[in-house]
């Protein structure tokens, strides 16, 4: 199919992200929610395994964490809301029910903002409301190659529910919504956002309209993407399958469709006559919740501050780019040890030291040791002893870029340089040695230079820092070249 993008169309674009909620108990038991590495049915009891007459009991602080959520998603949390009965039936489903929330959600109308090619854009949030997953089906293969067993330590394990307006206009529009919201979950510890455990999946919404609404496509919804760049190709190729299919005078349908990662497209699954009817009914175990000012106000103050106000702080107080600002910000935690390390060390111009140090060298240590990047391999302390040793003089950039893979784990650098014997160069005989043999050993770049050649002394200067395992100061080197050069000593 070819990428092309017919222009007499706009593509209209709404989320929905299921996130599983950081707690350590169940939804509505005390079973713990840590399922990832557990024995299949270890994490379980009467009330997440539906046993008849088991009784739910609410989580306060799964409540507390989607409120959390919607407030950092400017949503407006009413005072009354209620928990509804999914019904459906399904082998991962042991009560035959969800209990979700309907019409009356714990959160409404939000909104957030992020950046696509450098310009904000503004999507609302409609909801956010609390739900509970379902246990998982293993296609076990050992058995007779057609057996499925069932594990539900992930049953009752709590969920929200993240709907997006359809205010999206692009796949990578989609893909931003999808970067921003999850940063944001796991600044306030809401989520870990993980994607590849399955704690944070989405669903697309997506049709095409023309520009002056004389045609609108019915609404198609894409499951199956397990990652960003999945939601946005899924997106990309459904855009142009729906195109294609108006421009060859066909009929769209209102449908799901599965993306196939493999195969790189979309997939029928089922039409809207062959939709779930749920049956919707509120929860009879349960009361409904009710909220006031005062909780919500709490609530809101126990709010870290959020990515785009910290970023924005990082370059209109801090001083810093754009960019740096953006990678520093990107994860809390480094965000967290950048400004640690910048109070130890207390002027604006370390501040953009660190960042160098950070966004350069240590995030690309980080990477080369395949750590993960809310890890970094130095602390805020190591951090600013470094740039302290490299303001002061004792360590040169080169020497300090030399020392950094070889710190262990809460060394001080101090120690380690002199263990490396990597310290500055105060010894001025080694260097004039250093100068001396250079100019020997290289007649041409002393020719060159004496011949009007300036920029000679650079590959002389190369040459002493070589000798000198970067530990002499370039300042120092190049003033005792050039009084080798002029015979002064
Ligand atoms: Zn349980």
């Amino acid at each position: 199919m070819a990428l092309a993008v017919e222009t007499g169309y706009k593509t209209v674009i709404g989320l929905e992200v299921h996130a599983q909620v950081l707690t350590r108990s169940k939804m509505y038991c005390g079973c713990s929610a840590d399922y990832a590495n557990a024995e299949p049915n270890t994490h379980v009891c009467p009330v997440c395994l539906g046993l008849p007459g088991a009784m739910p009991v609410m989580n306060r602080t799964a409540i507390e964490t989607v409120m959390r959520t919607g407030l950092a998603l400017n949503c407006t949390i009413p005072d009354f809301c209620k928990l509804d009965r999914k019904n459906y039936v399904y082998p991962d489903l042991p009560k035959g029910y969800q209990i979700s929330q309907y019409d009356l959600p714990l959160c409404v109308e939000g909104a957030i903002t992020f950046e696509v090619n450098g310009e904000p854009v503004t999507a609302g949030i409609t909801r956010v409301h609390i739900e509970e997953d379902t246990g998982r089906l293993l296609h076990e293969e050992s058995f007779d190659g057609s057996a499925t067993l069932v594990d539900l330590n992930r049953s009752g394990v709590p969920l929200m529910e993240i709907v997006g307006d359809p205010d999206l206009c692009s796949p990578e529009e989609a893909r931003e919504y999808l970067v921003a919201l999850r940063r944001i979950l796991r600044y306030i510890g809401a989520s870990t956002g993980n994607m590849e455990d399955g704690a944070f999946r989405c669903d697309a919404n997506i049709s095409i309209r023309a520009h002056d609404d004389t045609f609108i496509g019915p609404k198609v919804e894409i499951k199956n993407m397990n990652s960003f760049r999945a939601v946005e190709r899924a997106l990309r190729f459904e855009e142009v399958r729906q195109r294609e299919v108006v421009a060859d005078g066909g009929a769209l349908v209102q449908e799901t469709r599965g993306w196939s990662e493999p195969r790189g497209v979309t997939l029928a699954q089922r039409t809207k006559e062959q939709a779930h009817d749920y049956r919707y009914f509120p929860e009879p175990d349960l009361p409904p919740l009710t909220t006031d000012d005062a909780a919500r106000e709490e609530i809101r103050a126990s709010l870290p501050e959020l990515p785009a106000a910290r970023l924005q702080r990082f370059v209109d107080v801090i001083g810093l780019t754009g960019s740096d600002a953006a990678v520093l910000t990107n994860d809390r935690a480094i965000a967290d040890t950048f400004e640690a390390a910048c109070s130890a060390l207390g002027t604006a111009a370390d501040a953009q030291m660190v960042a160098n140090w950070i966004v350069n060298d240590i995030m690309g240590l980080a990477r080369s040791r395949s750590m993960p990047l809310d890890q970094l391999p130095l602390s805020a302390g190591q951090i600013a002893e470094l740039v302290r040793l490299v303001r002061e003089g004792k360590l040169t950039a080169r020497a300090a870029k030399d020392l950094l893979p070889q710190l262990e784990c809460e060394e001080s650098p101090a120690n380690a340089a002199t263990r490396l014997n990597l310290l500055s160069m105060d010894d001025t005989t080694e260097v004039l040695e250093a100068a001396r043999a250079a100019v020997a050993d290289n007649p041409t770049a002393v020719a060159d230079f004496k011949g009007g050649k300036g920029a000679a002394i650079g590959r002389l200067i190369g040459d002493v820092m070589r000798r000198t395992g970067g530990r002499a100061k370039p300042d120092d080197v190049r003033a005792m070249l050039l009084r080798v050069l002029d015979d002064d000593v």
